[in-house]
């Protein structure tokens, strides 16, 4: 289970001088996924940061499956994070940075967790990449990884940052499906950043669009009002 509600959701930089989000206020069902737009600087990133618990709220609640997960030190908040430039440790190889994660959140034995890793790859097509390190991969071969090492850990939430802006149009279009694809497969609640308007329009069940720190519209893709 994965539901997501955030109460006049709050955050203020430099003493307030820097208001980066606005009272948002936003229900995500449990296997929804919902994408989150607006131009740069709009408070997209310190959204999904709060939600993950890598910064504290200003202000209002969040909660996740009815827990509340406000406070960065709370203690359950079983979402998995994927990230603009990957993150991958670059010293592990591919099986090390996709185990990691599972040795932290989980108490599996290392059988179970090799096997979990293993089933994973396969899932994603990068069983061949196990025993590589980040360095020796292709971007899309990364974010590939980056993925697996979400999926893996079988969370509650998803939560995407801009995953694909670093990877070239063709591969965008690719990967883009595979998401949904797994996405849908899994049911795993998606909360999903970005700026572009038609990724957002085309993956998301809902789109949330935030304008300087204010949640502005929420609805289907049809419902919302396309802005040029
Ligand atoms: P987006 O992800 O939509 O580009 P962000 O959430 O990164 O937007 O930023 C929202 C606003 O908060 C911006 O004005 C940004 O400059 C500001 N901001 C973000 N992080 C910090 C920080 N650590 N310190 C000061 N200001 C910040
Ligand atoms: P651990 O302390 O659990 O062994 P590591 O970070 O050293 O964690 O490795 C993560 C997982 O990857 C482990 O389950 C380990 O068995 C596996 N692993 C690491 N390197 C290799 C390798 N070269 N070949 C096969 N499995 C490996």
């Amino acid at each position: 289970m994965g539901t997501v509600t955030l109460d006049n959701l709050g955050k203020k930089f430099d003493n307030g001088r820097i208001v980066a989000v606005d009272d948002v206020s936003l229900d995500v069902a449990d296997g929804e996924f919902v994408t989150v737009v607006g131009p740069s600087g709009c408070g997209k990133s310190t959204t999904l940061r709060m939600l993950a618990g890598l910064e504290q709220p200003t202000s209002g609640r969040i909660t996740i499956d009815g827990e509340d997960v406000t406070d960065v030190h709370a203690r359950k908040r079983d979402v998995a994070m994927v990230f603009q430039n990957y993150a991958l440790y670059p010293h592990k190889t591919v099986r090390q940075n996709m185990a990691f994660g599972l040795r932290m959140s989980t108490d599996l034995s290392k059988d179970e967790r090799d096997q979990r890793v293993r089933e994973t790859a396969e899932m994603m097509g990068i069983e061949e990449l196990l025993d590589d390190r980040p360095n020796e991969l292709s971007g899309g071969q990364k974010q590939r990884v980056a993925l697996g090492r979400a999926i893996v850990r079988e969370p509650d939430v998803f939560l995407f940052d801009e995953p694909l802006s670093n990877l070239d149009a063709k591969l965008r279009t690719t990967m883009r499906t595979e998401i949904q694809r797994l996405q849908n497969d899994l049911g795993t609640t998606s909360i999903y950043v970005t700026h572009d308007q038609e990724e957002a329009m085309t993956m998301g069940d809902r789109i949330v669009i935030l304008k300087d720190g204010e949640l502005q519209q929420v609805g289907r893709p049809k419902e919302v009002y396309r802005t040029p």
